[in-house]
């Protein structure tokens, strides 16, 4: 055939019946790892089920033997041992586990006019007014005076409170709606409201209802406000992930860039025996702030555990050895895509655009105003990745993140270029990213499984 098209993927072959059963689990991935902590937890959980061992507890590694490396609770890479030597260069494919979502301040609990309120200050990219007057639940932990650590999930369990952030009525945002969206809801306004029972306690105390709060979580957690100075606490949307459209094939939920990734990258290398290659998966924290810190992507965790890999299994380590396996190594940079959104079509360029349903995005660049910012792919390694979907039966397409000067973005694909391993971007086409309620297609998400087993097996 002389021209291209793509297929849609429940039309070109996809096996429904396996898509819908594998999107059952992906559900149940996002539905609990609502932020980068419980992701990793399960992550790790899950590959222990596989028999992946912690690496510190292993003297020596040989072909077959499956690892894994924690990131401070917050990211982990595993890895199945290849039959090659590894600095003929092994196979990565990275997602990241953190989402958009609004975490507390340090010193978050305030009352105003008899209500209880928590301050948040939003994490990553996000349209503010979407986060207003939806149910939010609190998630992280809490390091208290004495040394404790506590974990706080409230939210999420059919009685549970949850919590929100409130926005005007429409008979007096006269002077609102006349604002430009992104202005129309400040970032100190998004509150999460917390309270409104003032205490019976001390009849001196101003802040009754603040007090009251306070006394609910020391009896509950045994914490005291200074306590909340060492925590991380996430406000997240609650409620579990479902099945969206009568036939229902498609996922809502919170948090699927990039965990739609994470899972079905997660779910291959689980999947992955005696590769030629070690296969390698990695979930990292911080994507969405610039993949900065020491549990983003940019930091120098990643080549400690890639060094520790080597040297348990050569029993010897130098530098070159991991320049070497860096240089010949190639990586999927899973992340996902803009589905093109019939309602708003003209953001994209349609002959470029991913489309829903028809398979796993291989994004040649990202970037903006001139692919600024971007790793941009060797066509040869494009090529490399198109051959072995192709030859593997997996529905795949192209995108791009936006028309030319219409906005943009990026993602770890050139961090991970820039330690000289060939990178392209691939995942799964999403609608109203960054969303508290974003949309996939189980199609795309068995597609993307299958791409990233496709990869990390190959011979
Ligand atoms: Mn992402
Ligand atoms: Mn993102």
């Amino acid at each position: 055939m002389l021209t291209y098209e793509t297929k849609n993927g429940w039309t070109a072959g996809m096996d429904a019946k396996a898509a819908f059963a594998f999107a059952e689990g992906y559900k149940s991935f996002i539905t609990t790892g609502k932020t980068e902590r419980l992701c990793c937890r399960q992550a790790v959980a899950l590959a222990e089920e596989k028999g992946f061992r912690a690496l510190d507890t292993v003297d020596s590694l040989k072909p077959g033997d499956k690892v894994y490396v924690v990131n401070r609770d917050k990211g982990v890479l595993l890895a199945v041992i290849g039959s090659e030597d590894m600095e003929q260069g092994i196979r990565f494919v990275i997602a990241h586990i953190d989402s958009p979502r609004l975490d507390l301040k340090q010193n978050p609990l305030y009352e105003d006019l008899e209500l209880a309120f928590l301050k948040t200050h939003y994490y990553g990219g996000i349209k503010k007014y979407q986060w207003t007057t939806i149910p939010l639940a609190l998630h992280g932990v809490i390091f208290t005076a004495a040394g404790e650590r506590v974990e706080i999930c409230i939210g999420e369990e059919p009685g549970d409170p949850v919590f929100t952030v409130t926005d005007l009525l429409p008979h007096l945002s006269d002077e609102q709606a006349m604002k430009k969206t992104k202005d129309a809801i400040s970032g100190e306004a998004l509150n999460l409201l917390a309270g409104s029972l003032p205490g019976a306690g001390d009849t001196d105390c101003k802040e009754k209802v603040k007090q009251n709060i306070l006394s609910l979580l020391h009896q509950k957690y045994g914490i005291t406000e200074e306590d909340f100075i060492s925590a991380e606490l996430e406000a997240v949307p609650a409620g579990a992930a479902r099945d969206v459209g009568m036939d229902r094939a498609l996922v809502g939920g919170y948090g699927q860039d990039d965990r739609v990734c994470a899972y079905t990258s997660l779910s291959a290398i689980l999947a992955t025996e005696q590769p030629a290659k070690t296969a390698v998966c990695v979930l990292v924290d911080k994507e969405e702030i610039g993949s900065m810190g020491n549990s983003g992507m940019r930091s120098a965790f990643f080549e400690y555990a890639l060094a520790s890999l080597l040297q348990k299994r050569t029993g010897t380590y130098n530098e070159l050895m991991l320049k070497t396996m860096l240089h010949n190594s190639a990586c999927l940079s899973a992340d996902v895509s803009a589905g093109i959104d019939p309602a708003y079509p003209d953001v994209l360029e349609k002959r470029n655009a991913a489309k829903i349903g028809h398979g796993v995005v291989l994004t040649k660049y990202t970037g903006s105003r001139g692919k600024s910012g971007t790793s941009d792919a060797n066509a040869e390694f494009v090529y490399a990745v198109r051959k072995r979907f192709c030859d593997a039966g997996v529905i795949w397409q192209t995108g791009e993140l936006g028309k030319v000067d219409v906005g943009g973005g990026g993602t770890i694909a050139q961090y991970v270029a820039n330690l000289d391993v060939e990178v392209l971007d691939c995942g799964v086409p999403l609608l109203s990213m960054h969303a508290p309620f974003e949309v996939a297609s189980k199609a795309d998400i068995y597609a993307a499984y299958q791409g990233y087993l496709a990869f990390l097996t190959q011979a």
